[in-house]
């Protein structure tokens, strides 16, 4: 038996508790993972409070990310003792995820754990840091580099906000950091952001085209702070949009592409093909301070994670949260 969390529904609606269960509960799966960290994400908080419909059967356990070792595998790519992480897939969506000390799942799924990185650094890093990589990624394919200008990062006390400044910091761009949060200033210039810029600034509607600011961004926000972004580009610049935390809607014009060559590169982490995730993987071991990694991380217990997860959908949040799940 191992502690889970799990999400069920009934006709009084969705529910999730802290429970028991038996290994034999598992789904099919040709690889068997002890779990060791997992994580709680954005989707996570909205898989587990019901808020938006990310789990698409019940009962589900949530948990998106989870690092550990294999105990039985008939893939041909994992062995038992092997060290795993998956990001993704649907898994905590569409099959039973990280939030408990068992899984079983496709070992197509799963990548090995980078060297030198830690089954807790994997889930402090997270679906969140990789997602914060691969934005990265994007500007670098569509040719921002730090002489580019400036680069705008929106809710960056976040998880893929922290995580995206740091990364970029790293590599010599100058960040700005968006952040309906004043008192994080000093957290988000530890991270090596040069700028704050209150949230504010970019929440009210404004003009199809605003003054040219940055060279490119990572933006986690959607909606009107978005939209706002991309009237806020200069001549050529890219936006590498991946989340929905101001909205769904992207209320804007083709202003800014057709008038400023903007470039506006959407970003999926769920499915993004295995090679794209071993480069992210490979670049985050190289490239991420895990002592600054360590700096904005919180470890919640399993039995909190139920009362933590409306934090996010607060933006409450600062940097990433792990669980220590199924440590011995
Ligand atoms: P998080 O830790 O909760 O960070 C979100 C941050 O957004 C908050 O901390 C807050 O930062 C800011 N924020 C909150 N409400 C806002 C609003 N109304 N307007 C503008 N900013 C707001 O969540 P996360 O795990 O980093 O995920 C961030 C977003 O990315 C979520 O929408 C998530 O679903 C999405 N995501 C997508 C992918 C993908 O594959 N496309 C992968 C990972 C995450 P401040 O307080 O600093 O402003």
């Amino acid at each position: 038996m191992f502690d889970a969390i799990l999400i069920d529904k009934s006709d009084a609606g969705q529910s999730a508790q802290l429970t028991r269960l038996s290994p034999d509960q598992l789904p099919p799966g040709d690889v068997t993972v002890a779990v060791e960290w997992s994580t709680l994400n954005y989707k996570d908080a909205l898989a587990i409070t019901g808020t938006s419909p990310v789990v698409r059967s019940f009962p589900m356990v949530p948990g998106i990310d989870l690092a550990g070792t294999v105990t039985e595998s008939s893939h041909a790519d994992f062995a038992p003792g092997h060290k795993v992480v998956l990001n993704g897939w649907g898994v905590g969506e569409k099959h039973w995820g990280g939030l408990a000390g068992q899984a079983r799942l496709s070992g197509d799924w799963l990548i090995p754990l980078p060297a030198g990185i830690s089954p807790r650094a994997a889930m402090a890093i997270g679906t969140a840091g990789y997602t914060a990589m691969l934005c990265v990624m994007a500007l670098d394919r569509h040719g921002i580099t730090p002489a580019s200008g400036e680069i705008v990062v929106t809710g960056a006390a976040g998880g893929v906000g922290s995580i995206a400044t740091a990364l970029l910091a790293r590599r010599g761009y100058t960040v700005a950091a968006v952040t309906g949060r004043a008192a994080e200033a000093d957290y988000l210039r530890s991270l090596g952001a040069s700028s704050i810029v209150d949230r504010a600034e970019l929440s009210a509607p404004g003009k199809p085209l605003a003054r040219e600011r940055w060279a490119g961004a990572v933006d986690v926000a959607g909606g009107v702070v978005l939209a706002n972004v991309l009237a806020a580009m200069r001549y050529r610049g890219v936006v590498a949009a991946c989340g929905l935390a101001a909205g769904m809607d992207l209320p804007t014009t083709v202003a800014p592409f057709i008038l400023r060559g903007v470039t506006l590169a959407g970003i999926d982490s769920v499915m993004c093909p295995k090679a794209d995730r071993l480069a992210a993987w490979s670049l985050l071991a190289q490239e991420l301070d895990l002592a600054l990694l360590d700096s904005m991380t919180t470890e919640i217990p399993l039995s909190d994670v139920i009362a933590t997860a409306p934090r996010f959908l607060q933006g409450q949040v600062r940097g990433r949260i792990v669980v220590p799940v199924g440590k011995a």
